[in-house]
């Protein structure tokens, strides 16, 4: 079955399947697409990004750390030059070379010699548990000769800020110049407790290469302080250690100053894990404090120091984070410190076993890239707000144009059905006008054209069929004018011959009887004489009026010719006819006439008689009226048939 559904619905549904919904699908694959190759781009540049970053972070680390390294070897060679003087110094016991002059050395109340007065080079210590016997006298007297050396040490390089010699028995040349170096080192300083002497002896250092020291805080008040040392041997006695300090600062300052693409950051720790130089934002995300050192707590001056040890954290998933982090041999690794994710690249200075830690922070990296990404998707939020709203929009004109279409085209539709439902109710069918749409008024020129076409057969037919009425009128007229007499409006003769015969033959067939009475006005032609012809005719009409409302309603009267009238009673026999004909001759008698007054009328009677023609049954029943006038009138007479043999019989 079919589905009726209205004009407005049918042209809403057909837009929206013809425009709408196209245009709607294609935007919706466009957005798709959008928000798609959007994704795809984010992730691209993401990709390229990361990858960017893993390869260079690698170099940039590596860089750094060769840099620092390369430093760090040219001054473990310079300790090494410093060595080899030192050990000549003590091969060649018997030569004293005082490059800076007689130096005027001192024994302090502790007991502690020292040089009282800067000449220049460096100052000399000797513990006082050391007997000052002639060789320790020469040592320190000779060793004059080895300032050159380490002023030009300290010259020439700015991160070396002393540089030194420690003997095995406790003396200890230094330069720059210490005053009073007796009370600073006390009265018997002895070296084998220090790690810048005992990291380089036969036990810690059989290979008698240079040795870098921890880093420690210089008591000397210069600061962080690293040491790199070389024993110094003759032949297989271990005379002392030569070395030079080497302020870590200016490392720091390289390791915190560096410009690091990606807004990275790096820090710096020893071989132990000890923190060099951290910046600020990495303290705080890691959690560690920077420690200010008072001078009096550290000896030494007003610099601050950070002392955080990364393998001895108190918090220890941290702790065993770094710890890894530390000793991995991984260059690059992906960390999640509090939930936050970064790309780190780990180098080890190898001169010293420093670490150098750099820190991306995966998320400021990509910062700009995802804010790119959340804009691109706000635009296309933005698309999809303004589809939205143009899509309500449309639809609401849609449905108001569909609407407004759908009256324009159904309006002159109703028209028609209403028009058309309303066709044959009146004969002038209503006229409908153009509607401006050629579909629609072609329709209702036709439906003009048909309906004229309607009105103008009906309107023939009409005309036809009344024509015929009138012919029929006419006939009937001119009909009953052929078998009327024109004064009484009685039958004339000619019907009467005509129903006499029809009686006849119905007689004959269903051998049933029929009278005929014949009557004829008595001395009429006295009446015509006396009161005139027009009374006559007048006598006449009045005659047949009586006449027709006086038989039976089976009987048939008519004029048979001048004052004489015939009735013809089917299915009655010669008694019924007699008395028909005695009744009407009582009610002439007492009928009173106009004029005249009154009169009589004879009567001659005859009933059928089988095989009879009707002429002689009309002259049997004149025959009885001729009896009825010569008896005397106003009397009705009957002539009886003549015997025929068998069929002769009365009926
Ligand atoms: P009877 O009693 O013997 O019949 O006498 P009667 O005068 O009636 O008979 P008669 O046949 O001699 O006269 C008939 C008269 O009727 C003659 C004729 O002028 C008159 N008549 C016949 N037809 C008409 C008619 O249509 N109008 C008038 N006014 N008179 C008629
Ligand atoms: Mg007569
Ligand atoms: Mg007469």
């Amino acid at each position: 079955m079919i589905r009726s559904v209205s004009l407005q619905r049918l042209i809403y549904r057909s837009a929206l399947a013809s425009s709408l919904v196209p245009i709607f699908a294609i935007e919706i694959v466009l957005l798709l697409l959008y928000f798609s190759v959007s994704q795809y781009l984010y992730e691209r540049q993401q990709d390229a990004l990361l990858t960017e970053v893993n390869r260079d972070l690698i170099e940039i680390s590596q860089r750094e750390a060769a840099l620092i390294n390369n430093r760090l070897q040219s001054l473990s060679r310079l300790t090494m030059i410093i060595r080899d003087s030192q050990e000549s110094f003590f091969r060649r016991s018997d030569s004293c070379v005082l490059p800076n002059g007689e130096p005027v050395l001192q024994q302090a109340p502790s007991g502690a010699w020292y040089k009282a007065e800067d000449n220049g080079g460096g100052s000399v210590y000797y513990s006082a548990a050391t007997a000052l016997d002639s060789t320790a006298r020469w040592k320190m007297r000779c060793s004059e000769s080895l300032d050159v050396l380490l002023k030009a040490s300290v010259d020439a390089s700015p991160l070396v800020t002393q540089a030194y010699l420690n003997t095995r028995d406790d003396m200890n040349r230094i330069y720059p110049f210490i005053p009073n170096s007796a009370d600073q080192f006390g009265p018997a300083m002895h070296m084998a407790d220090y790690n810048f002497y005992y990291l380089a002896d036969a036990q810690h250092n059989p290979g008698r290469g240079p040795v870098w020291t921890d880093v420690y805080l210089d008591p000397a008040g210069q600061g962080w302080m690293v040491s790199s040392i070389a024993p110094v041997y003759n032949e297989d006695v271990l005379e002392g250690v030569a070395g030079i300090d080497i302020t870590v600062e200016r490392f720091i300052d390289a390791i915190l100053g560096m410009n690091m693409p990606w807004n990275a950051t790096a820090f710096m720790t020893d071989a132990n894990g000890k923190v060099m130089a951290m910046p600020a934002e990495t303290e705080r995300l890691l959690g560690v404090k920077a420690t200010a050192v008072s001078a009096a707590e550290g000896n030494i001056g007003t610099a601050a120091h950070r002392d955080i040890n990364l393998l001895q954290l108190t918090d220890p998933s941290l702790r065993t984070l770094l710890s890894d982090l530390l000793v991995s041999e991984e260059r690059l690794q992906h960390l999640m410190i509090h939930d936050r994710d970064f790309i780190v690249s780990v180098e080890t200075v190898a001169e010293t076993g420093w670490r150098i830690v750099f820190l991306v922070d995966e998320q400021q990296l990509l910062k700009p890239i995802a804010d790119l990404q959340t804009s691109s998707n706000r635009i296309g939020f933005l698309a999809i707000s303004v589809m939205v709203i143009f899509y309500a929009a449309f639809f609401a004109y849609l449905d108001h144009k569909s609407r407004r279409l759908a009256s324009r085209l159904a309006n002159p539709i109703i028209h028609l059905s209403e028009v058309t439902g309303r066709v044959g109710e009146t004969f002038e069918a209503e006229k409908l006008e153009s509607v401006g749409i050629s579909e629609i008024d072609r329709l209702y020129a036709n439906f003009n054209h048909m309906n004229e076409q309607l009105r103008e057969r009906t309107q023939a037919l009409v005309d036809s069929e009344s024509r015929a009425q009138v012919q029929r009128k006419e006939a009937e007229i001119l009909e009953r004018l052929a078998i009327t007499d024109r004064l009484t409006g009685l039958y004339n003769r000619r019907k009467l011959d005509e129903v006499m015969a029809y009686e006849c033959e119905r007689s004959l067939r269903s051998r049933q009887p029929f009278g005929v009475v014949i009557l004829d006005i008595d001395h009429f032609k006295s009446i015509n004489d006396q009161f005139g012809h027009p009374v006559g005719d007048q006598v006449i009409t009045e005659l047949a009026l009586l006449l027709r409302s006086s038989i039976r309603r089976i009987d048939i009267v008519g004029r048979w010719g001048g004052e004489e009238f015939i009735l013809i009673c089917p299915t009655t026999d010669i008694n019924g006819t007699l008395q028909v004909a005695e009744t009407l001759r009582g009610a002439i008698a007492k009928h009173s006439f106009p004029v005249i007054q009154s009169l009589t009328a004879s009567f001659g009677v005859a009933a059928y008689v089988n095989g009879e023609t009707l002429d002689e049954l009309v002259n049997r029943a004149d025959k009885g009226l001729y009896d009825a006038k010569r008896s005397g009138r106003n009397r009705v007479g009957a002539s009886m048939p003549a015997p025929r043999g068998e069929d002769g019989v009365y009926l």
